[in-house]
């Protein structure tokens, strides 16, 4: 059988390893961390995730994540609207920011995955273009930050509740869901798997 050479994450130690099977995990001799983990039903998974996360994204932006009212002026924002005012507020970094990691990268991110493993499952990793799609995948991989955004919503949310109503919408909800889809993307993903599989084209 094919063996490939892998390194350790932690010690850099060299080994080299046979295919595993799934569930299966190959640590390193001296330091015993993890060097390669096959993930289980890791193609199905991951189509599962980002076809929840895509169907999950425009009600995500679009619905409004929380009304406030204040002397009897109700004000409702959704995470679109929100950078849209920040943009008219003339805080372009900012919207700049929040537009592109909380919703330009996440998309990015579950198209990529979807296309990639379904073209995987039906057997089509000869479409052109598959590498190119999931080096983007590699590279936008760090710069989603939807928890950070969460926890802003989070932290608002006790700053304001003493100074005004605030009823959460299904916006938020939505959002939350959308942000588990996004993260639960890296534990489905088997990336060496994928790897395998568009080198064995
Ligand atoms: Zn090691």
């Amino acid at each position: 059988m094919k063996q490939k050479l892998f390194a350790c994450n932690e010690c850099d130690y060299l080994i080299e390893l046979e295919s595993l099977t799934e569930g299966q995990v190959a640590l390193c001799p001296r330091c015993h961390h993890p060097i390669v983990i096959k993930k289980i039903n890791s193609l199905n998974r991951t189509i599962a995730v980002s076809a929840s996360g895509l169907m999950l994204f425009f009600p995500a932006i679009l619905y409004p994540l929380m009304s406030m009212n204040i002397l009897s002026l109700e004000n409702s924002a959704s995470l679109f609207s929100g950078v849209q005012a920040l943009w008219q507020s003339e805080l372009y970094f900012v919207a700049t920011l929040v537009f592109m990691f909380c919703i330009f990268t996440p998309i990015i991110k579950l198209l990529a995955a979807f296309i990639i493993c379904m073209g995987l499952k039906f057997h089509k990793q000869r479409i052109t273009g598959f590498k190119t799609l999931f080096l983007i995948y590699h590279k936008v991989d760090s710069w989603e930050m939807l928890e950070v955004f969460m926890i802003g919503i989070l932290v608002s949310i006790i700053k304001l509740k003493d100074l005004a109503d605030l009823s959460l919408n299904i916006g938020l909800l939505c959002f939350a869901a959308f942000m588990l889809c996004v993260i639960t993307l890296k534990v489905t993903m088997d990336k060496s798997m994928i790897w395998d599989e568009i080198d064995n084209d």
